[in-house]
């Protein structure tokens, strides 16, 4: 690709320092479908992605993906359209060496629990990595330099408290995702060229065009950025089959469920629940739900423990 029109901005030299930078993305969904794309564009030398999902009819309003991809491994579509070295995995405290050779990482994900191993590793290692989330219309960006800006886990101590929505409970417009993933690349492209960012969250909003910078102190208390506790690279999701064939998940930390909140959510897809002081449950599909007050979910009714995950990440990952 002639990259000329980069040059008035970041000079020939800086073209060269950003065609031998390593860039990994994980996630390959909506938000990471385009940031590899811009990255491409941008002309970052090596690209890689780690998602083990495949396209589905559903992804395509959002994702960089077409017709003739569903069914194929994400990662598989993304190396042969923009050359990235592809992983067919899930990102885990057993796979983030994966991410070793990145001199950047970028969010491509839709959960915190996969943000919060992304951070525990990015702050041990002291590698730069960029946070970027979207729901419905609106989306959060923000740079992590270990041991200069806040990090994840400053601005989000713990797993949330409460469920928040995911993009498959409150929807996502087609073009939110790429907006975020474009503001993303440009501060990779700040930060492998050297510049200082800041300390700061950027939200957007596209149904009132609002933009906005928030700054984010360091917590005092941080316990992966200041204690150097990286729980999240520790402790795993727990998931067990059940001896009735049913699968049940415990997250790394205890959360406090709202099932108030949770029941909301559910009526807005039409489904109908039981709750009482301790459980919540419900059908989603073919599935039978149960969710406790402290997080532990098991599913009737799912294939394998994959799937059953998916089902989590679904109602109490986002
Ligand atoms: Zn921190």
């Amino acid at each position: 690709m002639d990259f000329s029109r980069h040059f008035p901005i970041i000079g020939i030299e800086g073209q060269r320092k950003l065609s031998e930078s390593t860039v990994a993305v994980v996630g390959a969904g909506a938000l990471g479908s385009w940031e590899v794309y811009f990255l491409h564009k941008l002309g970052v030398g090596k690209i890689i992605v780690i998602d083990r999902d495949f396209v589905d009819e559903s992804d395509l309003p959002r994702t960089v993906y077409t017709a003739e991809d569903i069914g194929k491994p994400k990662v598989e579509v993304l190396k042969g359209r923009f050359g990235v070295i592809g992983h067919f995995e899930d990102l885990n405290p057993g796979t983030v060496s994966l991410l070793d050779e990145a001199d950047l990482i970028i969010d491509g994900t839709d959960n915190i629990y996969t943000r919060q191993v992304i951070n525990d590793y990015a702050v041990k290692n002291g590698k730069p990595w960029i946070y970027v989330g979207v729901l419905a219309t609106y989306g959060n960006v923000m740079p992590i330099i270990p041991g200069k800006t806040a990090c994840f886990r400053c601005l989000m101590p713990r797993l949330p408290e409460r469920p928040s929505p995911t993009c498959a409970i409150a929807g996502i417009m087609s073009y939110v995702p790429p907006l975020a993933a474009s503001m993303a690349v440009g501060l990779a492209a700040r930060i492998l060229l050297g510049e200082e960012v800041g300390s700061e969250l950027i939200f957007f909003d596209t149904k009132t065009l609002d933009f906005e910078k928030v700054e984010v102190p360091r917590r005092e208390d941080c316990p992966a950025c200041v204690r150097r506790e990286f729980t999240f690279l520790e402790k795993r999701i727990k998931v067990e089959t059940l001896c009735d064939g049913s699968i049940q998940i415990t997250p790394p930390e205890k959360m406090d469920i709202d099932f108030e909140e949770l029941g909301k959510q559910l009526e807005k897809l039409g489904i109908e629940y039981i709750s009482t002081s301790q459980f919540i449950q419900f059908e989603d599909d073919i599935y039978e739900i149960l969710i406790f007050k402290g997080g532990r979910m098991v599913v009737r009714g799912a294939e394998d423990e994959r799937e059953a995950k998916s089902l989590f990440a679904r109602y109490l990952g986002g």
